[in-house]
């Protein structure tokens, strides 16, 4: 060992892999578990992903993704198209804010329960993490805003996940107002919500806000997210990406889908349709159910322990994601599908709640 030639950093030997929810290759399960959409994506978006495989693809892709940046500007009411960074998935876009703010040993903070990928990422680039529990309520405590341990980023998710709560923009200015770092907001549900930080980055250069098509836009195999800042933000942003980040077909499916305004009304309607609906049968089941903001619901049980449900809805291919967090506890993330596969959930749910109670 101690002659091995492979001198891994320290910072990397030290932590454990983040572990993704299960994404089985066979097709049976009905799937639950990592929020994706259960519709297919817009027309409008095969057909370009079809056109661009038919087009140039000898060629090198456009290195900022031009086209989107135009395309999403113009939907998001923003300037121009500087304002927005294009990733591989908004995971690489947190993952080039987390390279570009964190030095070995500097402060990243988050909330409690949320997205546990950002203490991996703060792990690999060396830095600490300080995690601040939401309070009771799902607002956070004023130790989220402090300067204490001079914190270089604040990455705060909202909607969140696990929980689906939402803070409202004025309470995100105010969380924002006093930290001595940029707080990216992360919205990668931020479609499925009433409200969201968009206009709050035209007003403070500390607010960032981060965006996925894999949710709301179905399409998480495809890998596409961005960044939206102040002009000097991303153009700092910039040198830190791979220089070819976004392939041509990636660039082209999400430009077009960007574009499907109806496709993106109709595909939220039916998602929170069904999420209102399977909210309603799981209390009377016996859970306890957040309101959700998001395309997933988050359930415990006052009296029934939660992963042998897990494990029984697996059984009976039912997958759903099973999240225990230290400290604080564990519970259900329970992704909104079509009807048909709510459904499917509840009849399992119901026999397993009244078999052995
Ligand atoms: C799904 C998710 C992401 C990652 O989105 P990708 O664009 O698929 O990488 C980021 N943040 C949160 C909170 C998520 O739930």
């Amino acid at each position: 060992m101690t002659n091995s030639k492979l001198r891994f950093r320290p910072a990397l030997s030290k932590m454990k892999a983040y572990v993704p929810g299960e994404q089985p290759q066979g097709g049976k399960f009905i799937k639950l578990n990592t929020n994706e959409n259960p519709y297919p994506p817009a027309p409008a978006v095969v057909e370009a992903i079809r056109a661009a495989a038919d087009s140039r693809l000898e060629r090198y892709p456009d290195p900022v993704g031009s086209s989107f940046r135009r395309m999403a500007a113009q939907r998001l009411g923003l300037p121009g198209p500087e304002w927005i960074l294009c990733g591989n998935g908004s995971d690489e876009i947190l993952t080039i804010l987390v390279r570009g703010f964190l030095s070995d040993g500097d402060l990243l903070r988050m909330p409690t329960p949320s997205y546990i990928l950002y203490r991996t990422l703060a792990e690999i680039q060396g830095a600490r993490c300080e995690e601040i529990s939401f309070n009771a309520d799902w607002t956070l405590p004023a130790a989220f805003s402090s300067s204490d341990g001079d914190p270089r980023l604040a990455l705060l998710p909202n909607p969140n996940s696990p929980s689906g709560t939402v803070l409202s923009p004025q309470a995100v200015a105010e969380i924002a107002a006093p930290l001595p770092c940029p707080l990216v907001v992360d919205e990668a549900y931020g479609d499925f919500a009433e409200e969201n930080c968009i206009e709050l980055v035209k007003q403070h250069e500390n607010i960032l806000v981060t965006r996925t098509l894999s949710k709301s836009y179905s399409l998480a195999g495809l890998r596409f997210g961005f960044l939206v800042a102040q002009p000097h933000v991303i153009a700092e942003l910039t040198k830190i990406k791979d220089s070819y980040n976004c392939d041509a077909i990636a660039i082209a499916a999400a430009t077009a889908a960007m574009a499907s305004n109806d496709w993106l009304t109709d595909n939220r309607a039916k998602i929170l349709a069904t999420r209102e609906r399977a909210k309603g049968k799981l209390r009377e089941l016996g859970f306890d159910v957040l309101d959700s903001a998001a395309n997933f619901l988050w359930c415990t049980h006052p009296d029934r322990a939660l992963k042998p449900i897990y494990e029984a809805l697996k059984e009976n291919q039912v997958l759903v994601r099973y999240m225990d967090y230290a400290g604080w506890g564990d519970g259900l993330r329970i992704t909104i599908g079509t009807d048909a596969q709510i459904d499917a959930a509840l009849v399992v749910l119901a026999r397993l709640l009244q078999s052995d109670a």
